[in-house]
């Protein structure tokens, strides 16, 4: 089963190129708009196989991929932005690109990038090209647009969301280095918090379990579905173990199609799938972007970022913005001690309630 129990296996290191790794395969920037220019034979540009979706193309209305790298000074004078600046030269170059809604830096060669003062992560680094600075266009897309141009994530009254406290019964997820108590208790009695608080701001909220019930992966997706749900956000604690120093708070959302993934933890990472919640690409991000703030926030604890990943069985198949937070590692005993308090439970759910808000 998917994620009988969370464990972080570290892959900060960007993912190894596939083979066909070279111009000669490139693929038209299809319906590319005319902001982004091919570069020169040189540069290598990411061949991307036809989507094979699960979704009919009739419910896409994404636009087309944009598969060529760009000039970061063209895209941002076609959007009327600031030229970006260089912050830093030493030990590696790094660029902020400011637009009215915040500030994203962006290093040379790291895929690791920071939007607001928040950690994430890009499909591919950005690269120097003739004194310029070059995004792949997926990350454009899919990560720059959304947050600098984009309009914020709004939410209506009387919203439906559908909590999901991870794990339960016979997979009891990870557990606390400190006594021993499972992941499950611990992500039920936040989803708990959450919905006590969040009944009195307008929010109808439900769980996909309730209980010290096993619910599989596919039941919790079809729970969110029978529940017309408007959003959907899956509740986690880590583990590294054995590493116990390893600490900090993550917040997942499905890898945009075309992208390697932050995160793959031994599965296979297919670039070119097409999951039905991948249709929420944008509105995944900006979702994840306001829980993991609200949660550093709340929790003092160490950003670990907001990363993607595609193994994540309660995420690909949801139609509607889902994510999965981390709340702490149950394998650092600092962090598992606080976890393990009803005060630190509390101040992780208002968190969400915060963000949600
Ligand atoms: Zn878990």
């Amino acid at each position: 089963m998917l994620l009988t129990g969370c464990s972080t296996v570290p892959t900060d290191n960007a993912e190894p190129l596939p083979g066909e790794w070279s111009v000669t395969n490139a693929v038209p920037a299809a319906g590319a708009p005319k902001t982004s220019r091919s570069v020169k034979p040189a540069v290598r540009i990411v061949p991307i196989p036809p989507v094979q979706t699960n979704v009919p193309p009739s419910k896409i209305s994404q636009p087309a991929p944009i598969l060529a790298w760009t000039s970061l000074n063209r895209w941002a004078a076609d959007n009327k932005l600031s030229a970006p600046r260089k912050i830093s030269s030493s030990p590696v170059a790094s660029y902020a690109i400011t637009s009215p809604k915040g500030t994203m830096v962006l290093v040379i060669g790291s895929r690791e990038t920071s939007w607001r003062g928040l950690g994430m992560h890009l499909g591919f680094a950005p690269e120097i090209i003739d004194d310029q600075v070059y995004i792949y266009g997926l990350d454009l897309q899919k990560n720059l647009e959304p947050l600098l141009l984009g309009e914020p994530l709004a939410f209506s009254p009387n919203r439906v969301l559908v909590l999901d406290p991870g794990h339960g019964g016979v997979n009891v997820g990870t557990h606390s280095l400190v006594d021993g108590r499972f992941e499950k208790e611990f992500t039920l009695d936040w989803a708990r918090r959450i919905k006590s608080l969040l009944v009195t701001n307008g929010w109808t909220v439900f769980l996909t379990r309730t209980n010290d019930s096993d619910v599989s992966l596919s039941n919790r997706v079809a729970f969110a579905e029978a529940h017309h749900a408007d959003l959907f956000i899956s509740l986690h604690f880590n583990s590294a173990a054995p590493d116990k120093k390893q600490n900090g708070v993550e917040t997942y959302c499905l890898t945009p199609t075309g992208m390697p993934s932050t995160l793959t933890r031994g599965f296979n990472d297919a670039w070119t799938n097409r999951f039905p919640n991948n249709a929420f690409d944008a509105e995944n991000l900006k979702l994840a972007v306001r829980l993991h703030a609200a949660l550093l926030r709340g929790s003092g604890e160490e950003d670990r970022g907001i990363r993607r990943a595609r193994f994540m069985g309660v995420l690909l198949g949801q139609k509607r913005p889902a994510v999965l937070v981390e709340g702490g590692y149950l394998s650092n005993t600092r962090e598992a001690e606080k976890i393990q308090t009803p005060q630190f439970r509390q101040k992780l759910a208002e968190a969400v309630t915060a963000a949600l808000k």
